[in-house]
């Protein structure tokens, strides 16, 4: 299975999607699920831009059980073709997106009663029944209704006709901090917000709350669902969660989670530049010796980030060399003075593995300054995903 870029047309510069290490990590986050938890798989931006229909189909033969977009399109797509599963749309959704979220049978996040009150009007008028899940802000401070107003959501909710609460939920700051005093307030908040609708004799199905983060380290996190992106696809919330990821592996042998993306493309031309040549836009760069030096055609525009310039390394035949000069739009260099077989042609990992080697789009994104979240929805359009089962 190959997606192919805009054009239509091979590239040598492609990311590769293992699926079979997709389906590995499903299966090891379900290993962490006390029985009866539901998974959901984020598939939000494209899967993280590993390809949303092809990671969604494979997460749900591996044991997902409801999938998250961001955005009421993300849904569409699945369902046109022909993905079943429950699908929440995460960040909610504007009054004219109302009507196309219930004829594809997507529910959504909802923190307000008047876009209640407009999906129940527009769910009567249409024959149909709306599903939410009503978001308690409990500290993140951007989606939400305040804790205190809950019950009052949930009671007008009930009053209206064609709309069904499908569950409570809400979403941590910093549960990928070392310090879990803040993550520990929220799930609190979380949980006296549940306590007070149970007060008032609400029984609704589901409550919700994990990320990866608060998966990995807060057992007592996981409620009826779960709702991890980064971990599914292979990568840390934080750099800081290594040793957790590590202690989990002690503790349930099975346990590992595996990237799940290989950026990968080959050397366009090789140069040889004598000691004291530029290299690249603004001659940051000088040989400072007789020099090889390999044009790669991978740039800014594909989503090598500027930042990285001088910063990371690539492998070529198994050996980590240094980038160097400023990264083009469409281009960067690599010094392969030191690895004399490099030749034209060579495959070079910009992250994944080769031979003994392994780079990581989490040493990426502290290279970049970033979170790997952003490498891995940041790697190009342009870039054909190959699908590798
Ligand atoms: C993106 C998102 C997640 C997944 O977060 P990760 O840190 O990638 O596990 C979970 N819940 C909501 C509401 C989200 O928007």
């Amino acid at each position: 299975m190959q997606s192919a870029n805009p054009a239509g047309l091979h590239r040598a510069t492609v990311a590769e999607v293992h699926l079979s290490n997709l389906q590995h990590n499903v299966k090891a986050l379900r290993s962490l699920l006390k029985p009866g938890v539901q998974l959901m798989a984020v598939v939000k931006a494209d899967a993280y831009g590993h390809g949303a229909l092809p990671c969604t189909q494979a997460m749900l033969d591996a044991g997902a059980d409801t999938l998250g977009v961001g955005i009421v399109s993300e849904g569409i797509e699945l369902r046109e073709q022909g993905v079943q599963a429950p699908i929440q749309v995460l960040i909610g959704i504007f009054p004219d997106e109302i009507d196309e979220l219930i004829q594809h049978n997507l529910t959504t996040t909802l923190y307000s009663r008047s876009l209640a009150e407009t999906l129940s009007q527009r769910a009567g008028l249409l024959g149909k029944e709306a599903g939410v899940h009503v978001k308690v802000d409990t500290g993140m401070g951007r989606l939400g209704i305040a804790p205190d107003q809950l019950p009052g959501l949930v009671e007008f909710i009930a009053g209206l006709k064609n709309i069904r609460i499908e569950s409570i939920f809400t979403h941590f700051s910093s549960a990928d901090h070392a310090d879990p005093g803040f993550t520990l307030k929220q799930m609190k908040c979380f949980q006296a917000s549940l306590d007070a609708l149970k007060k008032a004799k609400f029984d609704i199905p589901l409550a919700h709350c994990a990320n990866s983060a608060a998966l990995l380290q807060f057992p007592e996190s996981q409620y009826d669902l779960v709702r991890p992106g980064i971990a599914l696809y292979g990568a840390l919330p934080a750099p800081g969660l290594a040793p957790v990821i590590e202690s989990l592996t002690a503790k349930h042998r099975e346990f590992s989670l595996i990237p799940v993306m290989q950026w990968k493309t080959r050397i366009l031309t090789i140069n040889s530049l004598p000691k004291g040549s530029p290299v690249s836009y603004g001659k940051k760069f000088v040989t400072q010796r007789d020099s090889r030096i390999a044009t790669l055609p991978v740039g800014y525009a594909d989503g090598l980030d500027r930042l990285l310039t001088h910063r990371m390394q690539v492998l070529v035949r198994g050996h980590k060399l240094p980038q160097v000069g400023t990264i083009c739009m469409d281009m960067c260099m690599v010094d392969v003075t030191d690895c004399a077989e490099a030749q034209e042609g060579d495959e070079v990992v910009l992250f994944g593995q080769q031979g003994e080697e392994t780079l990581t789009a989490d040493e990426m994104a502290t290279q970049a300054e970033t979170i790997p979240y952003e490498i891995l929805c940041g790697v190009g359009k342009r870039v054909p995903r190959i699908y590798l089962p």
